[in-house]
């Protein structure tokens, strides 16, 4: 019997304990369209009360010393690590992940809570120089209670980024998933905590809807909102966060380039941008939607994509198929709905274009123009749409006039020619000689433009920036003099 047991969360969620909330919803797998498991949905007023728990656990867990708070997060990373074939499992199943995705994912949230292990024990501010005879230093505290919302497609590792650097760093969580991902992306984490002896209170499970979510951006005593999600919910909640005066730290959509160079290795560059589109069916924030392909490579270049492209297939991820299906049939049909007008526009499809239930074929589209959906929109869905450029100064024009500032790949023979064009490119991640979709636990990630506003995830820097707030302090030996 291990701590993951589903008969302990079944119909339940973890409000500073397993209980019934008195609703529960089901998630059903996107592959097989089977019921997977029942989970408690949390409703704005149960909300109210998890917080109020929260804040009174928060002072204690503030309190205790940095080395209580690191071992409990190290002894969750061993529980991870000890878990990782079962938290790869539900990925396949709940998340419609490949074996491949899934593997890598639950790597990837053993790593964030390692990392935020040592987290609490970094230094944690400034002695400063000062004028006067007295100690003058700044301090980072904890913020209180940190509102996590995370999304479907890499459940465990979006929840865990912020999950685990918030309550490294003294404070409490309430987190809700998305409910299509309910235990990969939250029951996984409350089991989890528990058996590291988190503390009650400190970690409470609210899952349901964008109504849920609202009431954590809506609560006054949650002064720091983690999101990651769509632009358009991001949108919202960075509006209703401004007008509260809140922090809100938004990581959104992109729409990203791989900028493939005349003097690049074509072969060695379509199964970059292969992978950069279709890994876990396009539904990723980095992924490649945009492949800008010098003339004098173009047809070589779509050539090769397209004789990788028709070798993957989609289908159910327990039978070892490299992609799976889309998330949902509302997603399908927003991705076929930008293929289908791409086209109507002039884009040509090479392979692909079809589905069946919600297994969308790998798509390559070319002739694709700056003009299109299929340019211009992000696509969550396994289609590389394939431009051509004449000239790069034309190409980084291209680049920048996308709205999102995601993840940029540039693929050339010299490293250094393309890292010169580095400083032209407004992006939040580059990778010179890499497509565009990678994370580490200690690397800063996140984007600029419609791609996100707030703090960056990963590394201890850009946790404390977003989970503490700075304090500045001095200290003298007598009550200071003076002249009335
Ligand atoms: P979504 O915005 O619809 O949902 C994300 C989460 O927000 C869910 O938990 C949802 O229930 C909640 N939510 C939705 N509306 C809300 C509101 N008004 N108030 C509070 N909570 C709300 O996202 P999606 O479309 O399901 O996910 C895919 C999107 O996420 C893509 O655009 C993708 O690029 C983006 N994404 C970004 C990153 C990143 O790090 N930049 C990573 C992964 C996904």
């Amino acid at each position: 019997m291990t701590f993951f047991e589903q008969a302990t969360w079944d119909g339940r969620t973890y409000l500073s304990g397993w209980r019934p909330t008195g609703a529960t919803a089901t998630v059903v797998s996107p592959s097989t369209g089977e019921p997977l498991a029942e989970y408690a949905v949390t409703t704005p007023e149960q909300v109210d009360l998890a917080v109020t728990e929260a804040v009174v656990a928060q002072r204690a867990w503030a309190a205790r010393p940095a080395t209580e708070r690191a071992a409990v997060l190290r002894r969750a990373a061993q529980l991870i690590d000890g878990q990782a074939g079962v938290l790869a499992g539900w990925l396949q199943t709940e998340a419609g992940s490949a074996a491949g995705k899934a593997a890598f994912e639950a790597g990837l949230v053993s790593a964030e809570f390692w990392a935020a292990a040592d987290t609490a024990m970094m230094p944690n501010g400034q002695l400063l120089r000062t004028g006067r005879p007295r100690l003058s230093f700044s301090r980072r505290l904890p913020v209180g209670v940190i509102g996590v919302i995370s999304p479907f497609n890499f459940p465990a590792i979006l929840s865990a980024r912020s999950i685990a650097p918030a309550l490294a760093l003294g404070n409490a969580v309430l987190h809700k998933p998305d409910p299509r991902t309910t235990v990969t992306g939250g029951l996984f984490f409350a089991a989890v905590l528990e058996e590291a002896g988190l503390p009650a209170g400190l970690f409470n499970l609210v899952p349901g809807g964008a109504d849920v979510g609202a009431a954590l951006v809506e609560h006054p005593r949650v002064p720091v909102i983690s999101f990651t999600g769509s632009t358009a919910a991001g949108r919202a909640i960075g509006k209703r966060a401004g007008e509260l005066l809140k922090r809100a730290h938004l990581e959104l959509g992109g729409n990203n380039v791989l900028l493939v160079l005349p003097d690049a290795d074509v072969a060695a560059a379509s199964s970059a941008g292969a992978w950069g589109s279709f890994l876990h069916q396009g539904q990723i924030c980095m992924t490649t939607g945009r492949h800008l392909v010098h003339t004098d490579l173009y047809d070589e270049y779509v050539a090769q994509l397209t004789r990788r492209a028709a070798a993957l297939h989609a289908g159910d991820p327990a039978d070892g198929a490299p992609l799976g299906p889309l998330i949902d049939a509302t997603q399908l049909s927003k991705v076929d709905a930008i293929v289908q007008e791409s086209v109507r526009q002039g884009a040509r499809i090479e392979t692909g274009g079809t589905f069946e239930g919600l297994f969308y074929a790998p798509t390559v589209l070319s002739a694709v123009t700056p003009d299109q959906p299929a340019f211009t929109d992000e696509i969550f869905g396994p289609v590389a749409p394939v431009t051509r450029y004449d000239t790069v100064d034309e190409a980084i024009e291209l680049i920048n006039s996308s709205e999102y500032g995601l993840s940029v790949g540039v693929l050339s023979g010299d490293a250094y020619k393309a890292f010169e064009l580095a400083d032209r490119i407004s992006t939040g991640i580059l990778h010179i000689n890499d497509q565009t979709v990678d994370d580490e636990a200690q690397a800063p990630f996140g984007g600029v433009g419609l791609s996100g506003t707030g703090a960056r995830f990963g590394g201890h820097e850009a946790n404390i920036e977003a989970f503490t707030e700075t304090q500045w302090v001095t200290v003298q030996g007598e009550i200071a003099t003076y002249p009335f």
